[in-house]
């Protein structure tokens, strides 16, 4: 396919699915926006492979955030945003990705290239599917760092259920990054581990350096800021102010592809 008809082609796809997302409300309009201009580069840089790899996540986790949010309502206190994606977060989630595909052309016979992209879209779905899943979990979530029992929608907060999501949807990706490589099996193992070990950084940062913020008010932790859903300014307690839920993802989406290309290479499938 010539480069123009695929960036066509991309434009008129991106353009669906974004239009799509902002109508049945799982962006914003500037999360869509933001994502027509990802979902463009990706398939028009990358091309159809890449697109499936876009698309498989943000199906599969804007699905989950669908099919879950009553269980998510009762923790809104807790997060900072409602349900719908907005542009920060569209591009913390797959900005990474759409960069990585541009990389993809200036470098067409770099291999290494595809596990890295499917390594940063793995971690970001690891930790949607983790979260949207781990929330159901009947035992209270855990302290990634020291184990201990912490309040529901704490960040950073883990449960076996929601670690078994993430490494299920880590392997999702896995599996599209070995269908597409001519090294499957490094390719899949890459995108797969990193994915997850992508989403376990984003618990540590969390839970770690996050920025968290009190309400008077309310006496409650909360991640919204500067006012909480009551009206109070919040005020922080622990985390670095800078480092929000936003920061964190794409940390993570960058650890990822990362740790992706690095196992992809040590598997000897540069
Ligand atoms: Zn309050």
């Amino acid at each position: 396919m010539s480069l123009s008809l695929q960036v066509a082609i991309g434009a008129a796809l991106a353009l669906a699915v974004a239009w799509a997302a902002w109508k049945t409300g799982a962006l914003t309009g500037g999360g869509a926006v933001v994502a027509f201009f990802v979902g463009w580069a990706t398939f028009g840089f990358g091309g159809a492979w890449w697109a499936v790899a876009l698309l498989v996540f943000f199906f599969s986790s804007s699905g989950l955030s669908f099919l879950f949010q009553r269980h998510k309502q009762a923790l809104s206190e807790k997060f900072s945003k409602g349900k719908r994606r907005d542009a920060t977060q569209v591009l913390a989630n797959g900005g990474l990705a759409a960069l990585l595909a541009v990389v993809h052309r200036w470098m067409p016979s770099a291999p290494w290239v595809w596990a890295a992209f499917c390594g940063s879209l793995a971690a970001v779905n690891a930790d949607t599917w983790g979260t949207e899943i781990g929330v159901l979990s009947k035992s209270p979530p855990r302290s990634i760092l020291n184990g201990r029992s912490v309040p529901r929608g704490t960040s950073g907060a883990v449960s076996a259920l929601g670690l078994s999501a993430s490494l299920g949807g880590a392997l999702l990706l896995g599996l599209v990054a070995a269908t597409a490589s001519p090294h499957p099996l490094a390719a899949g193992l890459a995108a797969t581990v990193s994915g997850f070990l992508g989403a376990v950084f984003d618990s540590i940062l969390g839970e770690r350096w996050q920025a968290t913020y009190f309400c008077p008010t309310c006496r409650t932790e909360t991640e919204h800021h500067p006012l909480h859903t009551c009206g109070a300014p919040t005020q922080l307690i622990r985390g670095l102010r800078w480092l929000d839920n936003d920061v964190v993802n794409f940390a993570a989406a960058l650890a990822g592809a990362l740790l992706a290309a690095a196992l992809y290479r040590l598997g000897g499938a540069a």
